[in-house]
């Protein structure tokens, strides 16, 4: 295994790069990739930057330019469900472009030419992924996050899903906005902005791929203030421990 790691903001791959074994750096197409061992793990670590073409150009680097053989993408994302909390952890097992509508030419939400709306991650590496991030709850977050910022972000017992999550071009900050994602995509678990890009990428190089995604905030009017807190306190330590035991399994 070549593992290429994505993360979207500069903050949940900080870390990441600390803890590799001689990591080697290499630009391309305007972005840093790291490459050296995370654990007992060959990885390419790197920063998409924001929104769906950001991320597929990166994952499609990854694998035709750094040779990487799996893809993982760490990052926060907004609440879709209100099950799930600022502070859980949500691991896709499918995600799609909810922007994606060239109806009535293609059914709602599939991407023309692939026959595809909902992307499959890989089975695998997501157990895998569910594995690692049940520990992290266990066992590091009361070690990797002090409790006054557990308090702070009512970060209590934070829990772990499995569903759907949903990616657009759109940073969700309205009510009436999550509500209309939120109606034509039962399971809703998150959304967020690149996670559905690189599933396409991944998709059609034959690459498996997972993603994990903490909540930062609820999609909502508070969203971006709550987005910024949550990305510089606490999000970097979830990626961080959470990738560790990805690459430690
Ligand atoms: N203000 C930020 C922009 C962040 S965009 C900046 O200047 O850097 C939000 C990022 O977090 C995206 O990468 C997206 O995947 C994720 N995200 C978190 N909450 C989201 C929400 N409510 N809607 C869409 N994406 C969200």
């Amino acid at each position: 295994m070549k593992l290429g790691i994505i993360s979207a903001l500069h903050e949940e791959q900080e870390g990441l790069v600390e803890a590799m074994q001689g990591p080697q750096k290499a630009i391309h197409g305007m972005r840093d990739y790291w490459t050296g061992k995370l654990g007992a793990v060959d990885a390419v670590c790197v920063l998409s930057r924001i929104g769906k073409v950001a991320a597929a150009m990166t994952a499609t680097s990854l694998v035709e330019r750094f040779g990487v053989t799996h893809i993982l993408f760490t990052g926060v994302a907004g609440s879709g469900d209100s099950g799930v909390k600022v502070g859980d952890i949500v691991i896709a097992e499918s995600l799609v472009q909810h922007d994606m509508n060239a109806s009535p030419l293609f059914p709602r939400f599939e991407v023309p030419l692939t026959g595809q709306s909902h992307f499959l991650t890989d089975v695998q590496m997501s157990a895998r992924l569910a594995h690692a991030a049940a520990g992290f709850l266990e066992h590091d977050l009361v070690n990797a996050i002090a409790v006054e910022e557990r308090k702070e972000f009512g970060l209590q017992a934070p829990r772990l899903h499995r569903g759907l999550i949903a990616s657009g071009d759109q940073f969700v900050h309205q009510k009436s906005q999550l509500g209309a994602i939120r109606d034509v995509l039962p399971g809703l678990l998150a959304v967020e902005m690149e996670g559905a890009a690189v599933a396409q990428a991944c998709f059609e190089l034959g690459v498996p791929f997972a993603v994990v995604r903490t909540i930062s905030d609820n999609a909502n009017e508070d969203a971006a203030t709550d987005f910024m807190r949550f990305v510089k306190s606490v999000a970097a330590r979830y990626s961080y421990y959470i990738v560790r035991r990805f690459s430690q399994a």
